[in-house]
């Protein structure tokens, strides 16, 4: 399928094509170009998205949202500065479902978005993932870690494709002259994920606020470092506003390492919530622990995050509390 939309956008303001942009990172991320005056096409399948997220930027003259899958080829009219590929299901429980549908998104949808960075000329920003690490052997991550992924279990759709992500950007660089730039994205949480996403930080809040069992998927030793959505917009923009010669691989979270059990007792004592632990078995191939070294984006990116769990986790529990008693996702601040 091939589509067609023009966005006229002055000199001054770079167009942005945000792939993924309905979904919970890609919808903050329009907000902040909107409000840096970025003229911002919103490209998304609606498959764990929503038109709910970017409601009110529907009608702001800087914004055109196109519903298209990235699996299939992408035709845009006028000129494309830069675009943003989070198109992809984040969550196992939305990744697995049709696994064959999410590598076909990491390869087919990134070399759809890198031919159109090609012919535009446009910069490319990836979204990767601290999956590329799998189930690490070396902690915490540096970008130099090459990994240590289960190629042929549930999770290797997702990590693998990727991986195979990561490779065809470098191959466009090698090949084409492309500019790009990969962010390994870290375990990001905050307003606009999913109540039924699966995702460890939502399911313990929507638990814990209808006073439900929090699931604790093995022992609860597992670790992972959760960063607050903002933090990972601001870095991703700064990412792609680096200098030409920076493509990274460049590790985006935040290093407060924490069990899962802890973030279990955290959302408990934030909600007051009387909800008891329940204990479950753990997945197939889930990471036992998971840390970023973020010395490379703070150098080049002058980036560190700056919102701490617990302040995090209350705007989180807001945006849910708000949620559960029927508001729409964007009257929540
Ligand atoms: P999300 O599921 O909320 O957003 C993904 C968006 O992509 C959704 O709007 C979805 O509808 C859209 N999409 C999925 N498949 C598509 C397709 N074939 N064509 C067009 N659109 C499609 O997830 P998120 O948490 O916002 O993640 C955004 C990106 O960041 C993803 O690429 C994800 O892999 C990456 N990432 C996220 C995290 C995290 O913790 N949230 C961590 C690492 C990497
Ligand atoms: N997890 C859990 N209970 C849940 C959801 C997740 O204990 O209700 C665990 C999961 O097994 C993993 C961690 O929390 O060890 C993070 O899971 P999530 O799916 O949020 O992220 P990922 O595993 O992709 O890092």
């Amino acid at each position: 399928m091939t589509l067609q939309t023009r966005i006229h956008a002055s000199p001054r303001s770079p167009t942005v094509l945000v792939a993924g942009g309905a979904g919970f990172i890609g919808s903050h991320l329009c907000d902040a170009l909107l409000q840096r005056g970025s003229m911002v096409i919103c490209l998304d399948n609606l498959f764990t998205g929503t038109t709910d997220n970017i409601r009110p930027l529907l009608n702001h003259p800087n914004f055109r949202f196109i519903e298209h899958d990235v699996r299939d080829r992408i035709e845009i009219e006028g000129e494309i500065d830069r675009i943003y590929s989070l198109a992809c299901p984040a969550s196992p429980r939305h990744y697995q479902v049709d696994p064959v549908a999410t590598m076909k998104t990491c390869v087919l949808g990134s070399i759809n978005l890198l031919e159109l960075a090609r012919q535009k000329g446009s910069r490319i920003l990836q979204a990767s993932t601290s999956e590329v690490y799998g189930d690490p052997e070396v902690h915490p991550q540096p970008e130099s870690y090459l990994g240590n992924v289960n190629p042929i279990g549930p999770r290797a759709c997702y990590d693998e494709g990727k991986r195979a992500a990561e490779t065809l950007m470098f191959d466009y660089r090698r090949m084409h002259g492309t500019e790009i730039k990969v962010a390994r994205i870290f375990n990001t949480y905050g307003p606009r994920m999913l109540e039924n996403d699966g995702r460890v930080v939502s399911n313990f809040i929507v638990q814990a606020l209808r006073g439900e069992p929090i699931t604790i998927y093995g022992q609860g030793t597992q670790t992972r470092s959760f960063c607050f959505v903002d933090d990972l917009v601001r870095g991703l923009q700064l990412l792609m506003e680096s200098p030409a010669s920076v493509s990274g691989p460049c590790n985006l979270g935040n290093p407060h390492e924490v069990t899962i059990e802890a973030i279990a007792r955290e959302v408990l004592a934030c909600t007051e919530s009387a909800s008891p632990l329940r204990f479950e078995p753990l997945p197939k191939d889930d990471p036992r622990r998971r840390k970023p070294v973020i010395d490379a984006a703070e150098k080049i990116l002058g980036w560190r995050p700056k919102v701490a769990l617990k302040d995090g986790l209350q705007a989180t529990i807001a945006y849910f509390a708000l949620r559960l008693a029927g508001e729409p996702p964007t009257l929540v601040p």
